[in-house]
């Protein structure tokens, strides 16, 4: 063979030995295999019990039940929530965490077909695709605990369980409570309609109920007597409106009018609105918080009633972690894209018919690592507030069509079959391999705190919550 022939296939060698999956990630892959018929039984489980916030008593029971099963030591009902739990395993530095949702959302139970009916009319169901996240979290804690088990990395590995992100952000009350305070990486996924790793923000938002409270009357026979509570909301939802006009185009107002009055003969004596601010920063979203929030009382003043202001939540903007996230893509690059059948692909397209969206079936392919965006646009998540506390690297995996309308039937759709089924897998996998390398690298651990504390800066932390125990029950 002559030298010039020799060196390519070296060369070639090379090149495949450098997309080779190393032994012990084979592992990881091997164990999440392992138990990937128990994880979707708990999917599809939780799936079906379409718990939300603070009310996931049997999902939260699966998920801390399973974990204990495998070996964890689990604490329950921490941060004075009866559905957060910490399950641990191993002990010494490192200590890395997995964080897993559970929640759902009210009315839009869906059946798992890619048509739009209810499984049961009013229900909730798991649009978010909770259901799928918090189970290929735990799936990576399992998998990163039998290789400490089988003493192939030393530290430790936990499994937080955090409810209500869907409302309220539960993981505020943890973040309180210390639940992450001896953390030094945590790694997070959400179910998505394409998968990369997942470098860009989420929005700052704050959460608070504005109550007015007149006098009622006979809207015909004395209206002079009233006072009425839904005129203060009227004027504030239009003084908010026009707000509108003044305010930078990435910051976003919603309201939720809760109580408008009852009946159209009464004046009414109390109206009640759930108003929402976000913006792409904390910094630029406090001032506009602080007007919209004024603004209440300017109504109040129109319509002669009194108003109460009450602090819900609020959360912050994700600070990402780039170093982290470059490891998170060389796994999902290492495990290569998703692979659907004819019937997945159909399934897919028949939602997108179903959805006004072009035909084009499941999103597959792992996407180059991004630039961080300065404007990411999109929601807000409390993981948000746990990437301020600790080091959190990020990965979206496809669960979905593509374009799928989130927060919607279609997700719920996807969640309980076999497009779920599968991109939870592989989250589970690519978050498993990524601790790994956590594990296995203290250099990284320390890079990937470097790169916090420089975005972090001198930021002091505090949750944004009003005073006493989390709303459990509301
Ligand atoms: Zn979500």
């Amino acid at each position: 063979m002559n030298t010039k022939i020799t060196l390519l296939f070296l060369l070639i060698g090379l090149v495949a030995f450098g997309q080779k999956i190393p032994k012990d990630k084979k592992q990881l892959i091997a164990s999440v295999e392992n138990h990937k018929e128990e994880l979707i039984s708990i999917s599809d489980q939780i799936w079906a019990n379409a718990e939300i916030a603070f009310q996931e008593t049997e999902s939260s029971k699966l998920l801390a039940d399973y974990a204990e099963a495998n070996g964890f030591t689990v604490e329950r009902g921490v941060a004075d929530i009866p559905t957060a739990f910490i399950a641990t395993y191993g002990e010494g530095k490192p200590v890395i965490s997995v964080l897993g949702e559970f929640d759902a959302l009210p009315g839009i139970s869906q059946k798992a077909q890619p048509t739009k009916e209810p499984l049961e009319a009013g229900a909730a169901g798991h649009g978010c695709g909770h259901n799928l996240f918090g189970t290929a979290s735990l799936g990576a804690a399992i998998a990163v605990k039998e290789m400490i088990e089988a003493g192939k990395i030393k530290g430790t590995v936990k499994f937080i369980g955090t409810p209500a992100e869907e409302k309220f952000f539960g993981k505020l009350w943890m973040l309180e409570a210390g639940v992450w305070d001896d953390v030094d990486v945590n790694v997070s996924w959400h179910p998505s309609a394409d998968t990369k790793a997942d470098v860009q923000s989420s929005l700052a938002m704050v959460d608070f109920i504005v109550e007015f409270n007149g006098q009622a009357a006979h809207a015909a026979a004395d209206p002079w007597n009233g006072r009425s509570a839904s005129d203060a909301l009227e004027l504030y939802t239009t003084g908010i409106n026009y707000y509108r006009e003044h305010i930078k185009p990435t910051v976003r107002i919603h309201y939720h009018i809760q109580d408008g009055g009852q009946v159209v003969n009464v004046v009414p004596d109390y109206s009640k609105l759930w108003v929402r601010v976000r913006n792409t920063d904390t910094k630029g979203m406090l001032p506009v918080f602080e007007q919209v929030k004024k603004m209440a009382e300017g109504a109040a003043i129109m319509a002669n009633v009194d108003y109460k202001y009450s602090l819900v939540s609020g959360i912050r903007e994700t600070l990402v972690n780039r170093t982290g996230g470059a490891v998170m893509q060389e796994n999902l690059e290492l495990l290569g894209p998703l692979e659907y059948t004819e019937e997945e692909i159909a399934f897919g397209k028949k939602i997108q018919e179903m959805t006004d969206k072009p035909q084009v079936g499941m999103d597959s392919k792992i996407y180059p690592f991004e630039e961080t965006r300065e404007n990411p646009g999109g929601g807000s998540t409390d993981v948000g507030d746990v990437s301020w506390n600790v080091p959190n690297i990020n990965l979206g995996v496809t669960v979905a069509p593509k374009d799928t309308p989130w927060h919607s039937w279609a997700v719920v759709a996807c969640g309980r079959m076999s497009i779920g089924h599968k991109g939870m897998v592989m989250a589970s996998k690519a978050m498993s391999m990524t601790m790994y390398d956590l594990f296995e690298d203290a250099k990284l651990v320390e890079e990937v705190k470097t790169e916090f504390k420089e975005r972090k800066g001198d930021d002091v932390y505090k949750a944004m919550i009003p005073d006493g125990p989390p709303p459990i029950g509301n």
